[in-house]
């Protein structure tokens, strides 16, 4: 038999499952070009050229015994300092090889980072709407995901319920930016706010606090808005990035963790991860794609494809009644649902062969989020749908 806790967990995850059963049955009897799944955050974008180029020639060209062998478990020692110096290029910072670890994915780098901050009974904060798995995450090392309500005029972070929700036990904050699942980006003036605010606490408390930035959002911004590197504003900052969205890798799984030398204790934050990674049984990120990733890491998504998108679906949504906060980044919109229970409303919508997700997965219930990273053609034959769905509770 399977432990209690984890018969409770596969409860908990039945409804995404029953969503991505019930989409394929659906595809089977109406055909899938006329079920409009807007559920998963998968890229519809293929991987850039490049990716390929690169997979081609390390394979050819490279020591196969060096591509394929054993390495330190932070990652292959080329690949960080390649990163670390695009970083800096990028964004002025002063990284090195030594302050980065490759990880599987951002969900790797996140549950390294977690085992190697947390004691049970240990705090972290979040904003909603979060990504559902940072309770999972947190709870894996006996820590308490403590979720702040979220401000839904802007969907920015509310600074002043951060304020009351620190304590002693507040080990670190996790912010997502652009966000998954509002599209918010947060602005340099929170980002200061908030790092000014963080930095009271740690003096009043005596405690460090560290802010986990998870990024895997960080390629994917529009109309030029800039997404602050966050270490620049907060000595304690903790940088999980992800390839799985910026290159179209999710399946690949790789990303890293940027741990700067100015962290409180920097130096057993990083010997922690470096154990994290190997215990938590990952050992190293895969091999090859840490030197695709090397060699791709300035490369970037068609950006363009999900702009188009995401005019397409929030302008077509306004016009039928809908209202939604316009994303900045990320792939996702976060409508408002008519109702107050948006699971009856998720329910209603799949009458029109409309899958959405519902805002209690995010910690915000009375939402439902739209992943449009979908073919062009599913938004434009969805758009009907949504107004059968819009007449059908009176906004239209
Ligand atoms: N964090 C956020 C906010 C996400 O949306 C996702 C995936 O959708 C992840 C982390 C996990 O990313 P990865 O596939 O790189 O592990």
């Amino acid at each position: 038999m399977i432990s209690e806790r984890m018969k409770e967990l596969v409860k908990g995850s039945s409804a995404i499952r029953a969503m991505f059963e019930e989409g394929k049955a659906m595809a089977a009897v109406y055909g899938a070009e006329n079920v409009y799944d807007f559920s998963l955050g998968n890229p519809n974008v293929p991987a850039p050229e490049r990716v390929k180029q690169a997979a081609e020639y390390i394979l050819e060209k490279e020591d196969p015994l060096m591509v394929h062998g054993y390495m330190s478990n932070s990652g292959y020692e080329d690949v960080r300092r390649t990163i670390a110096e695009s970083l800096n290029r990028r964004f002025g910072t002063d990284f090195t090889a030594d302050n980065l670890l490759m990880t599987v994915g951002a969900a790797g780098g996140l549950n390294v980072i977690l085992k190697t901050l947390l004691n049970p009974g240990e705090e972290v904060l979040t904003f909603a709407p979060y990504f559902g798995e940072y309770d999972n995450y947190v709870e894996n090392y006996g820590g308490r995901l403590i979720a702040i309500a979220p401000d839904t005029a802007t969907f920015q972070p509310d600074l002043k319920a951060l304020e009351k929700a620190v304590t002693p036990k507040t080990k670190a904050v996790i912010i997502n930016s652009p966000n998954n699942p509002t599209g918010v980006v947060y602005s340099e003036q929170t980002i200061i706010a908030l790092s000014r605010l963080l930095e009271q606490k740690q003096r009043e408390l005596g405690t460090s606090i560290y802010l986990i930035s998870d990024e895997p959002y960080r390629e994917l911004a529009y109309d030029g808005v800039q997404v602050p590197y966050l270490t620049k504003y907060y000595r304690n900052t903790i940088v999980g990035y992800s390839f799985s969205k910026s290159l179209s890798l999710p399946g690949d799984r790789i990303g890293y963790l940027v741990m700067p030398s100015q962290l409180d204790d920097f130096e057993m934050v990083r010997d922690g991860a470096n154990v994290a990674i190997r215990i938590l049984g990952f050992v190293n990120a895969p091999g090859l794609a840490q030197r695709i990733a090397a060699m791709c890491c300035e490369e970037t998504t068609d950006i363009q494809y999900y702009d188009t998108n995401r005019e397409l679906i929030y302008n077509g949504l306004k016009d039928l009644g809908f209202s939604c906060v316009k994303p900045q980044g990320a792939f996702y919109l976060f409508v408002k649902s008519p109702v107050e229970d948006e699971k009856a409303f998720c329910q209603a919508a799949k009458k029109y062969h409309l899958l959405l997700v519902a805002g209690s997965s995010f910690g915000c219930p009375g939402y439902v989020r739209i992943a449009y990273c979908v073919a062009r053609e599913t938004i434009e034959n969805a758009l009907p749908a949504f107004k059968k769905l819009a007449e059908e509770y009176g906004l239209v």
